[in-house]
């Protein structure tokens, strides 16, 4: 399974919805994506190299994790300088991996319903499975030609069982609410208020709240240049 993240920072929604959609498709490896240059977003506010920073921290932190899951980096992006297209890295990891092994690719909900904008999107499920986590506030699409999109290809994980890609599977995972906006907006904020210490210990590891601290990263707001 992969994750593909703009992970600005890596958080704990992305590290335990990682880990429940890893248990439940009972793959073995997951592989953490970090996008280079972001087609669908505004650009990142930290460098590539930061956040890649920071995913490390935090994937040594959960690296021996209960489910015995192994977790690591996939720095395809980071190697291309050029806009980071999901379709591109299905495209390698599928050759990487070769035709017949099962691969799935891991969203959040607020992910999905955008992705009738995202480049070469109806070619996606022709590399992998997509794996859909739920995300506070959220729906999944109902309607248009994402809604029939997801009908027509919405699946269980009996159906795609050891098939290599072609469906799309919502997964029933625990939410958390929480994202990266909110943890730059909190750090920000203490800045504005002159706090020394960072408060956001509970929503990333304590490596990763310690990088931040000593990088300076996130003191400005997102309005503002860094
Ligand atoms: P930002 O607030 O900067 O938009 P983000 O928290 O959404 O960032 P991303 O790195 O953009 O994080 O997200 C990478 C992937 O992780 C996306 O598919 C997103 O839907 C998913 N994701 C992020 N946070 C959560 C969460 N709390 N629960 C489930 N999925 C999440």
């Amino acid at each position: 399974m992969y994750f593909g993240g703009t992970f600005d920072p890596i958080h704990n929604g992305h590290l335990q919805s990682a880990l429940c959609a890893g248990q439940l498709l009972n793959v073995a490896n997951v592989g953490f994506v970090p996008c280079h240059i972001t087609p669908h977003k505004d650009q990142p506010r930290t460098s590539s190299q930061h956040r890649l920073a920071m995913l490390e921290c935090a994937l040594k932190t959960i690296a021996s994790n209960p489910t015995g899951m192994n977790v690591h980096v996939e720095d395809y992006e980071l190697k291309h300088d050029r806009s980071s297209y999901t379709l591109h890295t299905l495209q390698y990891l599928r050759q990487l991996h070769g035709a017949n092994t099962p691969l799935f690719w891991l969203i959040g909900m607020d992910s999905l319903i955008t992705l009738d904008r995202w480049y070469g999107w109806q070619q996606l499920l022709q590399y992998a499975h997509i794996a859909v986590v739920n995300r506070p506030g959220y729906l999944a699409p109902s309607d248009g030609v994402l809604g029939h999109w997801w009908a027509q290809h919405r699946a269980s994980l009996r159906d795609i069982a050891g098939s290599a890609c072609g469906k799309c599977i919502l997964l029933n995972t625990e939410e958390m609410d929480l994202s990266s906006t909110t943890i730059r907006r909190l750090i920000e904020q203490q800045r504005r208020c002159k706090e020394t210490s960072l408060q956001i210990t509970q929503l990333v590891p304590q490596a990763v709240a310690e990088y931040i601290n000593q990088h300076k990263l996130y003191l400005t707001s997102d309005t503002e240049k860094s």
